[in-house]
């Protein structure tokens, strides 16, 4: 038995046959001229195309966005046409030449100051590694039964075609929690490790592994007696989520306990998982990893998805909050040494104008179908609010003039700066509800980067300065009868929860994996606040004492 230390990117755990993932290598290929590689790389882009648009259709399909952002990259100038320039002008063969145009595109994303474009990487070279498998004939299909896949990379076309059902878990070389491989495991739930060094070295097909990211770690090959013992633990796992599942979504709670969002296919099962609704949907995943912006229709699409799925229940769709750590390429915005306090959120918005009336038109669109509310990112002043009104009048004379039908939202604010909750009352009147963003909240109050290394000790979303932000924006909504909810980490955090609640917000919004968990420990802290109150109000009435 060997056990190795990796890193999680999804948690959870598993236990399984190895299904060894042998991304196109290549070593030993035969080059042919440069017209017969061209056509290898077209047959294996068709082919690759087919079985996406193949996936995208079914209705199990967990992510059909992050497959539409895959199919942008494969077919896009950058790549594709890279490749096959390269085939024809310098005579490479169609492997080398798909790998070489994926290392062009990371050198210039390895430049990028955010950890998470950077992270992009792994996305094309996984996406590079199974063109190369169907160029040179090693694409993986379903394996007989499900199983942990384990390989060098991995990429989001991959896991699709061997079926996500075959999958207990996953385990790679190299990786980032932020992947979109990364991304389809914790949407599905699938336990995901990476960083195991020589992985086709260490881990062969059939071999027995346990993946514990408890303890960040992958064992290979234990005794007969340990794969039984984590057999039973796996199954037990599985029982107990499902039953909690069962359970949670039967509780009644007052805090309204929403689900967040990345794109509009997650919706599809929140309301059987027990979620009163979507608290936040992050819209700008529908414009980053592509190469233009998404149009109107595309847009309308989506919104309308997640608001049909939700049955009548809010469906709170935030406007692009893109810039710092999410950039959209396509866009070219100017770099900026500090863009946490650059051009993001709702200044992106207001300056390139014509993005924001289109994602408006298509909000205002889809709202027909259900109950859609707008919510604002980095908000600092009053004025910005009465922008978007204007912005909201505009595209809804626009549908007027096309006879388009259309209904417009309620429109809410995010409360992710300091400015916003020392302004609160005045934002209060204008806005239908306020959503605070802790994650930024925690950034700005305590001047510490969200995404710099090595800061962790100093964020610190439960430091009395942000929980007394949330306190002055819960009061400022209060007094101005508007609801409020979290949509920020903190929210999902069993620490915060009481303190959260005893401040009074209305509304926790959390990832659906943590929906269970949330909704049942909100029900014990309601219990418990109660109980203590009519304990109160007994001791009270027994201390009134009468005139004699
Ligand atoms: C937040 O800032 O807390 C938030 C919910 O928004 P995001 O994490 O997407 O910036
Ligand atoms: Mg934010």
């Amino acid at each position: 038995m060997k056990q190795y230390e990796c890193k999680t990117a999804q948690a959870g755990f598993a236990v399984g046959k190895a299904c060894i993932v042998r991304s196109g290598r290549t070593g030993d290929y035969q080059k042919e001229t440069p017209a017969a590689e061209n056509a290898k790389l077209e047959k294996a882009v068709a082919e690759m195309n087919r079985k996406l648009s193949a996936e995208k259709e079914k209705d199990s399909s967990a992510d059909k966005a992050l497959i539409d952002a895959e199919m942008m990259i494969l077919n896009g100038e950058d790549f594709l046409g890279e490749a096959s320039r390269r085939i024809r002008e310098e005579n490479l063969s169609a492997p080398e030449a798909v790998a070489q145009a994926a290392e062009k595109i990371c050198a210039v994303l390895q430049n990028n100051e955010s950890d998470y474009i950077r992270e992009r990487c792994e996305d094309i070279r996984g996406l590079a590694s199974g063109l190369n498998s169907l160029i040179i004939g090693s694409m993986p299909s379903a394996p007989d039964s499900p199983c942990i896949l384990a390989g060098t990379e991995l990429s989001p076309g991959e896991i699709m075609m061997i079926g996500t059902d075959s999958i207990l878990g996953i385990l790679t070389e190299t990786g980032s929690p932020t992947s979109h491989v990364s991304v389809i495991a914790g949407n599905l739930g699938i336990p995901y490790l990476y960083g195991l060094k020589d992985l086709l070295k260490k881990v062969k097909d059939g071999d027995n592994l346990i993946l514990n990211t408890e303890e960040d770690s992958v064992v290979i090959n234990p005794p007969e007696e340990t794969i039984r013992e984590a057999e039973l633990r796996q199954a037990a796992a599985i029982k107990e989520r499902s039953e909690q599942r069962m359970r949670a979504a039967q509780i009644n709670t007052r805090t309204v306990i929403c689900a967040n969002i990345s794109c509009a296919e997650e919706a599809d099962h929140l309301l059987e998982t027990g979620a009163d609704g979507i608290g936040l949907f992050r819209s700008e995943f529908l414009f980053l990893d592509r190469p233009d912006a998404p149009s109107e229709d595309e847009q309308f699409e989506a919104y309308r998805h997640a608001a049909e799925a939700m049955q009548g229940h809010e469906t709170v769709i935030r406007t692009m909050d893109i810039g710092s750590d999410k950039q959209a390429l396509w866009l070219k915005m100017p770099r900026e040494i500090n863009p946490a306090l650059g051009l993001r959120g709702l200044r992106v918005s207001l300056e390139y104008r014509d993005l924001f009336r289109t994602q408006l038109r298509a909000l205002l669109r889809a709202s027909v179908h259900g109950n859609i509310r707008i919510m604002i990112p980095m908000i600092t002043s009053v004025w910005e609010v009465e922008e978007v009104e204007k912005e909201i009048r505009i595209a809804a004379e626009e549908l007027d003039q096309r006879g388009v039908r259309y209904r417009i939202p309620e429109l809410g604010v995010m409360i992710e700066t300091p400015a916003a909750v020392m302004i609160a009352s005045d934002l209060a009147k204008k806005a239908r509800f306020f959503s605070i963003g802790t994650n930024d909240l925690t950034q700005y109050t305590l001047a510490v980067d969200r995404e710099a290394k090595g800061l962790d000790p100093y964020f610190d979303p439960m430091h009395d300065a942000v929980l007394r932000m949330i306190e002055l924006a819960t009061e400022a909504a209060h007094k101005n009868n508007i609801p409020v909810g979290i949509c920020g980490e903190l929210a999902g955090d069993p620490q915060a929860a009481e303190r959260l609640i005893r401040i009074g917000v209305d509304e926790l919004s959390v990832s659906a994996s943590k929906l269970t968990r949330v909704r049942s420990m909100v029900a014990d802290i309601e219990e418990m606040l109660d109980k203590k109150n009519t304990q109160k109000n007994a001791q009270n009435a027994q201390e009134i004492h009468s005139p004699a």
